[in-house]
């Protein structure tokens, strides 16, 4: 290997020599320190030549696999033929072979080993003891991958890295075991696999070589990055990674961001918050906190280390985590909303005081903006599908509740919607057929589009518009400014998230 920082190594799942060969020019230039050539998804095993021309004058590092299907692979043939394939691509000296837990080293073939172990079903109970009779041998490299079926899984697999003598791969497949792939270069793994595009992995749970090194700041993780992330379910399309990752990037800080996906339920929460906080070696820093866990997030921090606004909401979407695994929460949704409308209105908090605000929906979003609202004394009504609800969380914080088809005639100066009615893709859709007399300002928090269409209403009678895109920036660049004390650079966040919002499109 070229050198010993943690490879990312690109499977090249393609079903011909030419493919792959193409595939591994591809990979190089994307950044690939090297590639595995996965023999079992060639259509047919490879001739004499096929090796030749795949293994001589790679331009980068290579690896040799050729999976059972036993192993999560695809060549289901006889022991015999397979080994023997081995041992011919051996003779063109690629950097490794990665040969199977179980294959006696008397049939090895004679190169440098990579031995490898798969689970595709869980982690195994005993998977300590299979890294450590995998030390023993004479394999240069020892490979572990395992299904993560709990969100505390992963850990499992930094753990074995971080003791790890030899070096070692250690993998939590699946989308819950992604962070153990991104974090593998802080614990000096030896490789993490990465495909080249989306649609190329050749096991669950891989990222694009590109998205580990853009979105996940690859090339800047070392022993000392601090960790940070986002926990959610689901959370595969969270732009918080985006946006706290081009921060780190914008103010050169050794830091990364990670998903976290935790199934729903209290317990599932406590069980990851507590293997995270029994390893003080990874350096967590920081949490985001989104659907469905913002509750489960107060009830674990505890309501006595959280901000006053956060225990009012019931809901902490920030947590913070201080030496000796000291938890603080904060409620960033809340400031990030007033202080978006405010800022556009020219007033400050104080200015709310006996504003007259028609709030649309009574959800999560409005229990965080109408508690903001009437702590700084702004007179709210509230307007819900289910007129019970509004009730509810209106008697909650001294609120008048009513039904949403009631709202157009609201007599109010601003109009905040906290219902999806207008998110992407329903797009033509508004809460409002006409914006009521005497609004002022209107405020949407969908951020998706960036400009829905109770905002056009807005505009074209000449309003104040707000959109959910400022306050979905306020609220991370609030979360960045808690955590780090430094100045967030909210432009660049900004930027990110406008940037992602139009590729979508
Ligand atoms: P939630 O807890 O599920 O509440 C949704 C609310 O919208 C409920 O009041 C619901 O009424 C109402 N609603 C849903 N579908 C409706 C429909 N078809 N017609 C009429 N009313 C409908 O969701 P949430 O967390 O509050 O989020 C609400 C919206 O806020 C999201 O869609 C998102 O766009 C926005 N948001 C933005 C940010 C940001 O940072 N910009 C952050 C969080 C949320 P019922 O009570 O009748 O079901």
């Amino acid at each position: 290997m070229p050198s010993n920082k943690t490879q990312i190594i690109c499977p090249l799942t393609g079903r011909d020599p030419a493919s792959m060969k193409a595939a591994m020019a591809a990979a190089a230039d994307a950044g690939a320190d090297a590639v595995e050539f996965r023999l079992d998804y060639l259509d047919r095993p490879p001739r004499p030549q096929d090796l030749q021309a795949l293994l001589a004058d790679a331009p980068v590092a290579t690896i040799v696999t050729y999976r059972p299907r036993c192993q999560g692979g695809r060549y289901d043939g006889p022991e015999g033929p397979r080994l023997l394939l081995l041992q011919q691509a051996a003779k063109h000296e690629p950097y490794f072979i990665d040969v199977e837990l179980g294959t006696s080293p008397d049939v090895w073939p004679q190169a440098a080993i990579i031995l490898s172990f798969h689970d595709f079903d869980r982690c195994p109970p005993e998977l300590a003891k299979i890294v450590a009779s995998m030390g023993k041998t004479t394999a240069a490299v020892r490979k572990v991958a395992f299904a993560a079926t709990a969100a505390e899984d992963f850990f499992q697999a930094l753990d074995i890295l971080r003791g790890s003598p030899k070096p070692t791969i250690a993998i939590a497949m699946g989308d819950m075991g992604l962070p153990s792939r991104i974090l593998a270069r802080k614990f000096g793994a030896f490789g993490t696999f990465a495909s080249l595009q989306e649609g190329a992995a050749s096991a669950p749970g891989q990222s694009t070589i590109e998205q580990l090194r853009s979105l996940y700041r690859w090339d800047s993780i070392g022993p000392a990055t601090q960790v940070y992330g986002v926990i959610g379910h689901p959370v595969a399309h969270s732009m918080s990674p985006a946006i706290h990752n081009a921060a780190f990037t914008a103010k050169s800080m050794d830091a990364v961001y990670v998903p976290l996906l935790v199934p729903p339920g209290a317990d599932n929460f406590k069980r990851f918050m507590d293997a995270l906080l029994a390893r003080p070696w990874m350096d967590w820093r920081g949490l985001s906190v989104t659907i469905p866990h913002k509750e489960n997030a107060l009830a674990y921090v505890g309501e006595s280390n959280c901000d006053e606004l956060a225990r009012k909401i019931g809901a902490v979407n920030t947590i913070t985590i201080g030496p000796g695994g000291k938890l603080r929460g904060d409620n960033t949704d809340y400031a990030a909303a007033i202080d978006s409308l405010c800022a556009a209105m020219g007033i400050g908090r104080a200015g709310l005081k006996g504003q007259a605000v028609a709030v649309l929906g009574a959800g999560g979003a409005a229990r965080a903006i109408v508690a903001a609202l009437t702590h700084y004394g702004a007179s709210v009504s509230l307007y819900n599908r289910t007129l019970e609800r509004a009730r509810s969380l209106g008697q909650e914080f001294g609120a008048k509740a009513a039904t949403l088809d009631s709202a157009v005639g609201a007599d109010a100066a601003i109009v905040i919607n906290c219902t999806p009615i207008g998110m992407h893709p329903n797009i033509d859709m508004s809460p409002l057929p006409r914006i009521p007399t005497g609004v002022r300002a209107v405020f949407d928090t969908i951020y998706n589009p960036i400009e829905t269409r109770l905002l056009a209403q807005a505009r074209q009678a000449g309003l104040v518009c707000v959109s959910g895109l400022d306050m979905f920036v306020n609220q991370a660049v609030a979360q960045f400014e808690i955590w780090t004390g430094a100045k967030a650079p909210r432009d660049v966040m900004r930027e990110v998230v406008v940037k992602r919002l139009t590729m979508k499109e």
